[in-house]
Formats: C-alpha cells, structure tokens, sequence
C-alpha cells in the first residue's frame, strides 16, 4: 500500500526559485515540501555568476530602462538577508565580494561619462580615482582605461544552496527524471486539488496530496505545463556559452563596457585551491558565442582577453566551456523579461525568476497567491507539523547536493 502526505504545497525544482520559496512558505507557516529529479541547486542556479544584480548594467543604454527600475531594490533585500536581519537568514553565505567594478579600456565615451556620474547612477556607481585602488588586475602599468565601482555583491552559489538546505530539513525528495512523478487532479472544489504519485527506482511510490503546485523547474517548467494540460503562459529560451579558465588568475569581478549596452566580458572568480582559481566569463561573449563550437568559444576568449587585459599571462591556463539555457516567460522579440514570473491559475503557480536577484519577489508573490486562493498557514498544533517527520521515516533520499560548473567539467582543454 502506498503511504500518503499531506503537505499544504508541494514544489517542483530546486534551484533558487525553488529553494527559496520553500524556505520562505515555512516560515509563513506552510507545509511545503520540494521535489527535484536532478540535483539541488538547479541548473540555471549553479550555472549563475552569481551576482545580485541591481540593474547598473541595464542602465548603459544611457535609458532607465523598466529592468533597471525593478530590480533596485535587490542588493539591499540581499545585504539583509545576508546581515541576518532580513526575511531569511543567510548569515552563512559566503560573500565573494561586496562590489564589482566596471572597466574600460580606453577612454570612454563623453555620453557614457555623464551617465555614470548622473544622480540616477550616484546610489550605484563611482568612479575610482586613484590607480593604487584598482583592482590587481587593472594596476597594471599599461593600463589606460577607466574604472568604477559597482555597489552589487557577488555570492558564492554553493554556499547559499548550502544555506537554503540547511533552512528546510527534511523536505528535499529525489524523483526519477524519467518516471518520477504523476499528478492527477482531484477535484477543483476538493481543499486538496491534486494528488502526486512520486518515485525514486528505489523506495515503493509515495503518494502527496496538496492544495497548491509550483513550478520552479526552469527549462522543465514546459514539460511539466503540457503534463497538466496548461496552455499558459508560455516560455522562452535563450541560450548562453560560458566559458572558463583555471590557473594562478588574480581574484576580480568585474564588467568589461563595450561598445553595446551589455558588458563585453563579465569576469567572476571562483577558488579551487589555495592557488588555483578559475575566471568564469559572460556577457555579450555567452550570448553571441552560442553559435561557437568549444574549441572556437575558447579560441575567441583568449582573444577578448588578450584585447582587453593585454598584460594577462594565459599561458598554463586551462579551458572549458559550460552551456545553459535561461529560461523565461516569452517576451515579444524574446527579449528579456523585466520582472520575474510567477502566474498562478487553478491551483497552479508557474515560476521563472528571470534573476537569481529577483528570487525573493517571487516568493513574495507566491505568498500573496496563496492568501488569494483563501490557502492559509496552519496553526502550530495542526496534525500537519508531522509531515517533516513522517518524511524522514520513509527514509526517502535527497537528491544530490550541488556541484558547480568548474567541478562538474572532467576534461579541461
Ligand atoms: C550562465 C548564467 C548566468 C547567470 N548569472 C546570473 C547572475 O549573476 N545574477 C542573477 O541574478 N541571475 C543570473 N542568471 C539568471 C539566474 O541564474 C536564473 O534566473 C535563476 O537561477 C533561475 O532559477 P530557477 O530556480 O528558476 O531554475 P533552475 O536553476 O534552472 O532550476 C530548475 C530546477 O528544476 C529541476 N527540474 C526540471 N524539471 C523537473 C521536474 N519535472 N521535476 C522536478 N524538478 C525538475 C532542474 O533539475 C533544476 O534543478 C544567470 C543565468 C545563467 C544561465
């Protein structure tokens, strides 16, 4: 006999939209429980550079563009929560840095000059003087560009992952990627609308009832729509082609400007050891690099960087790529969306966060959709408290703790 659960939610897909909201609907009060057939962390999540954007780099069409004006308010959300005095306490996360730079390599243009030292910019850029304050990499001697300092953190995507599990016990359920997971409606009038039968290969199914699904499986959230039936809404994918390199690299973070309105390079580092660290490079690189072939993505990366960091010895360096596509609700033109989605029908609340930034809006505004389904925290002495616990007597496993790119990558060119 299949044994049965009753979480009040039940989410599917654990990368930062996923994590997230499990952890802020248990602290409201929820029961909520997530399933995941991959690994913790997601794929878009563990891919990230793991910026906590505030929109400056929206900002250099020279317009405040409608992306810019939402997620401002991001990086401040963020501190809190990492000073511990936020919505979630993510203390633990490890800072990899506190700022980011934006850097030029020659002078730049006198429109972007006045944009960088306009009021609209002075809350998130400043100019950086003096060359002794540089970043390592740019105190170069040969360097003659301009450079200013971006007040948005960069975090260390493991240890908030990390954070998040450490948040939720007992609530994480591995399910077979192939055969993992069937869901039956119940009835639209029935408080628990919809039944789960969920398998691992391993354990005897399980069967969850809930009152509400998420769908924070990113590029599987398509999948998981055509399974139940839903036409609505509908996503878009844009590829990206990461590349990485290791070595003795110096540590930085920073924003290489170009001639577009995105960045030319985005440069976030990652240690290995104590003397190995790896540069993981996006931006306009990624996005046009989709077309590139591995070897020809590591080839015109190693000429960016010889153009843009000239002095920057590549020699025994060593090179990957990593693929990934965002996935997003559909924009006119597939442009990219400037809010998160969360878009609750029946039951039925469909996620893309669009920014790692923007993961506590969207729990945010799953809170307020279950307040508009009239589905309400229980109370503490409600039978449902012993879902966590009944839960680990199964014995059910957790799917497997994260692994980012460059410790996923086995051949290095
Ligand atoms: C290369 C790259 C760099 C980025 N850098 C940044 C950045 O620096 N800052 C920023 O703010 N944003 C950044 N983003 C955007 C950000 O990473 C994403 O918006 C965000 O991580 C999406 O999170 P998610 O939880 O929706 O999806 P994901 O992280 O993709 O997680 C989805 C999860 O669902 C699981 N899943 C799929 N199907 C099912 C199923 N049927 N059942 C159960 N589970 C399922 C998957 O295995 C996966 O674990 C970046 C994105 C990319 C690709």
């Amino acid at each position: 006999m299949l044994a049965t659960l009753n979480p009040d939610v039940v989410i599917l897909g654990a990368g930062i939209a996923g994590l997230w909201s499990l952890t802020a609907l248990q602290q409201a009060g929820y029961t909520a429980l997530l399933l995941e057939n991959q690994q913790l962390g997601g794929t878009q999540t563990l891919a990230s550079q793991g910026i906590i954007h505030g929109g400056t780099k929206y900002t250099l069409s020279g317009q405040l563009t409608n992306s810019a004006q939402s997620i401002k308010a991001m990086p401040a959300i963020w501190r809190n929560c990492l000073h511990g005095i936020g919505s979630l306490n993510l203390t633990p996360v490890q800072i990899l840095s506190k700022s980011q730079h934006l850097w030029s390599t020659g002078q730049l243009g006198s429109s972007l000059i006045t944009l960088l030292a306009s009021h609209a910019m002075q809350s998130r850029v400043t100019s950086v003087a003096a060359n002794n304050q540089y970043p390592e990499i740019l105190q170069h001697p040969d360097f003659k560009g301009q450079v200013y300092c971006l007040d948005e953190p960069v975090l260390n995507i493991a240890s908030l992952i990390h954070t998040l599990i450490d948040l939720t016990p007992n609530s994480h359920l591995q399910i077979n990627p192939e055969t993992g997971l069937d869901v039956k409606l119940i009835s639209e009038n029935s408080p628990y609308k919809f039944e789960l039968t969920i398998d691992n290969g391993t354990n005897a199914p399980l069967k969850l009832t809930c009152k509400h699904l998420v769908l924070t499986a990113g590029i599987g959230n398509q999948a998981l729509l055509t399974m139940l039936g839903l036409t609505k809404p509908v996503m878009q994918a844009r590829p990206l082609h990461m590349i990485m390199l290791r070595g003795n690299l110096p540590s930085f973070y920073g924003h290489c400007l170009g001639v577009g309105t995105n960045p030319r390079l985005t440069i976030t580092t990652h240690s290995l050891s104590a003397t190995e660290r790896v540069w993981y490079l996006g931006g306009q690189i990624a996005e046009t690099g989709v077309k590139r072939s591995v070897e020809s993505q590591i080839t015109y990366a190693k000429n960016e960087l010889a153009a843009v960091l000239p002095w920057l010895n590549l020699t025994n360096m060593r090179w990957a790529t990593w693929r990934v596509e965002r996935a997003e609700q559909r924009q006119p033109g597939a442009i990219r969306p400037d809010q998160p989605c969360v878009y609750t029908q029946n039951g039925v609340s469909v996620v893309w966060p669009t920014k790692l930034a923007f993961a506590p809006v969207v729990a945010d505004k799953l809170l307020t959709s279950l307040n508009q389904e009239q589905i309400y925290p229980r109370s503490e002495s409600a039978p449902s408290i012993s879902v966590y616990t009944r839960l680990s007597q199964y014995d059910w496993p957790r799917p497997p703790l994260p692994k980012l790119p460059w410790e996923s990558i086995t051949e290095w060119n």
